[in-house]
């Protein structure tokens, strides 16, 4: 059962993620696009944003930029509404390896890698292709990998409310592997624990041990 301060720290969670996703951005009719500004920046970094290979490098990036937050103008009830069905299941399921891409906020470089997935339903579960698309959603912004590890796994909880949700990511970040700050090949892991893999010891274990045994 979820108790309701989880239910509430939840929801306070993601109420301050729609407030971000929802923010105006400030000064908007100083409306330079995405391009004109990356075509001043290029002038500042020493470059001719006019010579051959650079000209429509401004728009490119733009059009790159806009997908890769496409998931701002994505919400956890458009995506799972729809695909939540009743069950008589309740063992866990696990979605693993669900590759995705993000941008760190703090230096707009990619981090890439794996997220891992699990539940223990209780009367109801999600469609399985939702939780990629939920994955996505969530790292199609600007973020940090703990928020969106937490992110996951509220929305599963807050949709479905199971007995328990397990979400772990391994990824590495461009922005320090790139300035040599990660060791190549390292990489950094998140986990957000809710409910039965938080407290039962052996349901946490049995999600990493499903998760390693690749
Ligand atoms: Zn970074």
């Amino acid at each position: 059962m979820i108790d309701e301060k989880l239910n509430e720290k939840l929801n306070e969670k993601i109420k301050r993620t729609e407030e971000l996703a929802l923010a105006e951005p400030e000064n908007s009719e100083a409306s330079d696009s995405i391009a004109d500004l990356v075509r001043r920046m290029l002038v500042v970094l020493g470059e001719n944003p006019d010579r051959d290979g650079l000209r429509r490098t401004p728009e490119r990036f733009e059009k790159a930029l806009r997908f890769l937050t496409s998931g701002y103008h994505q919400d956890q009830d458009k995506v799972l509404n729809g695909a939540m069905f009743s069950v008589c299941y309740d063992q866990m399921v696990l979605v693993k390896d669900i590759e995705f891409h993000s941008l760190c906020e703090h230096h707009l470089l990619p981090f890439s890698g794996k997220c891992h997935v699990a539940y223990i339903p209780d009367k109801k579960v999600v469609g399985l292709s939702k939780i990629p698309r939920l994955v996505n959603m969530y790292a199609r912004r600007l973020q940090i990998q703990e928020r969106l590890t937490n992110q996951i796994a509220a929305a599963i909880q807050q949709k479905i409310a199971p007995l328990g949700v397990g979400v772990v990511i391994e990824a590495r970040h461009l922005c320090m592997v790139m300035r040599g700050v990660e060791k190549q090949g390292s990489q950094t892991v998140t986990s957000a624990m809710l409910g039965a893999f938080r407290e039962n010891i052996q349901t946490r274990e049995e999600f990493l041990s499903l998760i390693r045994g690749k």
